[in-house]
């Protein structure tokens, strides 16, 4: 990525870029060191999915629509599926909708959503395109309280579904709530941080960060969400360094 493009969008996560004094060479400070990002390809259609895995992903999200398996779909807007690329390689697992998503049908889309976008944009990702974005919840919980044990046993089986479905090479959970349910553990999430976990059948990797929301309140931690970033853009290129073209290792 272009570094003048990068410091933006560190900018915008809060990330002071150290700018060089007397001439000195740029070293960015929390930037990847001479790593050039492929800008995120905004415009690129992604290839079309095969017909029956198309029909799934359809028949999924009018499952989801329709949902009636815990009591949250009485006080819902809708419910909100997910958002992306059904074909990427990243997927990003949130919490629940919050108010605007519940009312937009589309997962980050608050002020939470335009800090995690610009996240995803300073590791070179783009919601349109190289992610799939869902929540452990579908529907929202009044006020934004936490998930309900029995709304998230309710609610899980669609993120599986849409997991079977996406079988991204990388998860990275943000937050605690996503983390804590998809490794079934209650470790802090400060003890989840800057390991790499293995989710499911595929043993698929998967990454724990902070929640966008909680770096609203918390700006100082921005910095250790930008570490965590740069951790899961290296185990993600570790990954398709070693795996194929076909998807074996080599
Ligand atoms: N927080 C989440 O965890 N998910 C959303 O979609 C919005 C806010």
């Amino acid at each position: 990525m272009h570094a003048q493009r990068r410091n933006e969008y560190l900018e915008v996560i809060g990330i002071d870029v150290w700018v060089p004094r007397r001439g000195v060479a740029p070293a960015a400070e929390g930037a990847p060191d001479g790593i050039e990002e492929p800008a995120p390809s905004a415009g690129a259609a992604p290839a079309a999915l095969p017909a029956d895995v198309a029909a799934e992903w359809e028949r999924l999200r009018s499952e989801v629509a329709t949902c009636t398996r815990c009591a949250l779909h009485s006080s819902r807007t809708q419910g909100v599926f997910g958002v992306g690329n059904p074909q990427a390689d990243w997927l990003v697992i949130g919490e629940a909708p919050g108010a605007e998503e519940d009312r937009r049908g589309e997962p980050f889309v608050g002020r939470a959503g335009h800090l995690l976008d610009a996240m995803l944009r300073a590791i070179g990702l783009d919601r349109g395109t190289s992610v799939y974005i869902a929540n452990v919840l579908k529907s929202r919980p009044p006020n934004n309280r936490d998930p309900k044990p029995e709304e998230v046993a309710a609610c899980l089986p669609y993120l599986m579904r849409q997991i079977a479905l996406l079988q991204p090479r990388l998860m990275l959970a943000v937050g605690r709530i996503a983390a804590q349910n998809l490794l079934s553990t209650d470790l802090s999430l400060s003890r989840l941080r800057g390991k790499v976990h293995y989710f499911g059948e595929l043993n698929t990797p998967l990454i724990v960060t902070y929640h966008p929301a909680y770096l609203l309140r918390t700006p100082a931690d921005k910095r250790k969400a930008w570490e965590d970033l740069k951790f899961a853009r290296g185990v993600f290129r570790q990954l398709t360094d070693r795996v194929g073209i076909d998807g074996n290792l080599s």
